[in-house]
């Protein structure tokens, strides 16, 4: 695949856009950035990420939220759940949102994304500041018992293979930009917690 990937763009131009990242930014009044959050299911990512966006969204911030409804329903709708696919899933995530970042929008990703390994290539496909790891920090007890979609309790009786946390691995980030307590604080804590490190960081002024 990322053969055939390569040799068809190698006879590609890049055309040189007038609008540049910086002109677009300059409009929107902040920067563009990537909001990775990463935790096993039922930790909080979806439910953080919304709201984050929305307390940027009402700050007159540019905002979109990519997450396993709008992407493998569409983008990659072709991939299962096999580590081959998995990391594909990961990767054209990385592509896409860096897209979305060049055209001077906050991403927001809500992906389990268990592997360090596939979250530091999307780290690396971003230019220096932009990707910000934000690891959702829930126990797994806590999120069996939230068990917001039922499936650890499909998982425990075994009908659904290499589910994370039970019977495939989840390898906790080495050195996130931020650690969201989502199992012990509440939504509204963590949400002030992350857009306090958005405005320290500089990405908008609030
Ligand atoms: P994930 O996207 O990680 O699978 P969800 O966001 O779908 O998890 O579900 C998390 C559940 O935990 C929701 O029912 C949410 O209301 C609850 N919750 C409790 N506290 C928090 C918190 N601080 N941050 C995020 N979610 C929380």
């Amino acid at each position: 695949m990322s053969d055939q990937i390569k040799n068809a763009s190698s006879n590609v131009v890049w055309h040189h856009a007038t609008v540049t990242r910086e002109r677009r930014q300059q409009l929107n009044e902040h920067r563009g950035a990537l909001l990775w959050f990463t935790g096993l299911s039922g930790a909080g990512k979806s439910t953080l990420a919304h709201a984050v966006e929305e307390a940027l969204h009402q700050q007159g911030c540019r905002t979109f939220v990519l997450d396993g409804d709008n992407v493998r329903h569409g983008l990659c709708s072709d991939l299962g759940f096999s580590e081959t696919d998995r990391k594909e899933n990961i990767r054209r995530i990385g592509e896409m949102s860096k897209l979305f970042v060049e055209a001077g929008t906050i991403v927001l990703t809500a992906f389990i994304s268990p592997f360090r390994e596939d979250r530091s290539r999307v780290r690396g496909l971003c230019q220096h500041g932009d990707f910000i790891e934000i690891f959702c920090d829930s126990s797994i007890e806590v999120c069996e018992q939230r068990d917001v979609k039922g499936l650890y309790q499909k998982a425990r009786q075994g009908l659904i293979k290499d589910f994370t946390g039970i019977s495939s691995p989840y390898q906790v980030p080495d050195n996130p930009e931020l650690i969201a307590p989502t199992g012990s604080e509440t939504l509204e804590a963590c949400v002030a917690q992350v857009i306090a490190f958005l405005g320290q960081r500089g990405i908008a002024k609030f």
